[in-house]
């Protein structure tokens, strides 16, 4: 049965004090309309999913921190790495939309694999649009296939919004190389990566003098180094030392000192992404709680039974339903080659909303049983808090809006 057609079991007839919380969270119909190849996207990721990474196994790696090898096989098996390059390109095709569906099932069943994929259709993303053919066969092809891992490197200790006025890892031309010092932090895979993205400064333009380069992540001078963090347990994060690495020259991706025009105008598509995974996060705290509140019992009566509680959870969908539609309707505005600057802010900063909201109802719906580290609703507590201020802060999406939609001058 297509997962959009299920309707949830009326609390008359669940299994009350038996309802399984664990492997078996029942799906809610989703709000948005998508066509009949998107559904079958969706319901064959879901399927894998639970094939490979049930929702009991995909807890016990995050709470050992550790990355689902056989999940980033499945979903390489499957085409998901190629969604967004054409398939002349090495790619599966599929675009914005594919991308945002990919996402959010990602994001309610496997948190820190969808933060990964975020990172990845990044990658690829840059890789295709400034990539040379040499530089495409030798990085973008092995990415697509899902035999090798990239890390996006951006921000620096002393700041990751006004990242302009933050860099200071350089590169310097030594004949036909370039030596790249410096320092990143929070870069989310370093570790494991076979390679990096890197953004230095080539020049003394504020905004017109970065460039781009790819680094192999074991190239001498190169240290990732994990840092200890609450939440994303399933991909490694980490600070990033540049020591005197010498790359050649051909590692230039893209125009020199033209990097930040480059990678801003990927950041529409990192926004959405990151906004997909918002919802899936916000669908899938509202599901482990409905099933919850069908289960838990207080007054002789299943807590799903009291109207403020079924309200609370209303709300809380609402919010991400409508989220949903937002994101949705940026990809396919994405997808038809239209601006998506303001539309793509709004997704992220709604998405990101709802599901904070979404998560903060289940954990007081769980309440004590919110603590236990083996059921899903406090590990949706703690990654949401990624995507409220990445790769967007929700006030610089409120800025953006101000801005570009209200006309207001600019505020920063
Ligand atoms: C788990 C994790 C993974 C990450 N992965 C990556 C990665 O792979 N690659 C990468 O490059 N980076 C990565 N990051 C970094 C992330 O993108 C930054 O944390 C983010 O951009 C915010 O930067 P910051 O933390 O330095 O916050 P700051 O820039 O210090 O901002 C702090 C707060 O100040 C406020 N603020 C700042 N400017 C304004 C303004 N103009 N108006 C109003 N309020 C403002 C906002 O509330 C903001 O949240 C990751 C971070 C984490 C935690």
């Amino acid at each position: 049965m297509s997962s959009t057609k299920q309707t949830p079991v009326p609390l008359s007839t669940a299994m009350v004090g038996t309802a399984p919380i664990d492997e078996e969270t029942l799906m809610l119909p989703q709000m948005a309309t998508l066509t009949e190849e998107q559904q079958m996207l969706r319901d064959a990721l879901e399927g894998a999913i639970d094939r490979v990474s049930p929702v009991g196994r995909v807890q016990e790696l995050d709470n050992a921190k550790t990355f689902d090898t056989a999940l980033h096989a499945a979903l390489a098996e499957l085409g998901i790495m190629g969604i967004g390059i054409p398939e002349e390109q090495g790619g599966s095709g599929g675009g914005a939309v594919e991308q945002v569906i990919v996402l959010e099932v990602l994001g309610r069943k496997a948190t820190s694999m969808a933060v990964f994929m975020v990172v990845h259709f990044m990658a690829t993303r840059i890789l295709r649009e400034n990539g040379t053919p040499e530089q495409m066969a030798a990085h973008l092809a092995p990415l697509l296939r899902g035999e090798t891992k990239a890390s996006f490197c951006l921000t620096e200790a002393s700041g990751g919004t006004d990242i302009l006025s933050a860099m200071k890892t350089r590169a310097r031309r030594d004949g036909d190389d370039w030596i790249i010092n410096g320092n990143k932090m929070w870069i989310s895979g370093a570790s494991t990566s076979d390679m990096l993205i890197v953004l230095a400064r080539t020049g003394e333009h504020r905004s017109r003098g970065l460039s781009m380069f790819v680094v192999p992540a074991r190239a001498e001078g190169v240290t990732a180094t994990e840092v200890a963090t609450m939440a994303i347990n399933g991909y490694d994060t980490n600070s990033l030392a540049l020591d005197e690495v010498r790359v050649p020259g051909d590692a230039l991706l893209g125009q020199l000192d033209n990097g930040f025009p480059q990678v801003i105008a990927t950041l529409n598509g990192e926004r959405m992404n990151a906004a997909a995974v918002a919802v899936g996060i916000g669908r899938g705290a509202v599901e482990v709680t409905r099933d919850y509140a069908m289960e838990r019992t207080a007054f002789d009566r299943p807590i799903g039974q009291f109207q403020s509680v079924q309200h609370q959870l209303s709300i809380a969908g609402i919010g991400i339903e409508s989220a949903w539609l937002m994101v949705l309707e940026a990809a396919r505005k994405d997808d038809a080659g239209e601006a998506t600057d303001v539309l793509s802010s709004m997704a992220k900063w709604s998405s990101a909303r709802a599901a904070v909201h979404c998560a903060d109802v289940g954990m007081e719906i769980f309440a004590g049983a919110g603590f236990d580290s083996d059921l899903p609703i406090q590990r949706y507590y703690r990654d949401v808090r990624l995507y409220s201020f990445a790769p967007l802060n929700q006030n610089m999406a409120l800025n953006m809006i101000a801005e570009r939609w209200l006309g207001f001058p600019r505020s920063f």
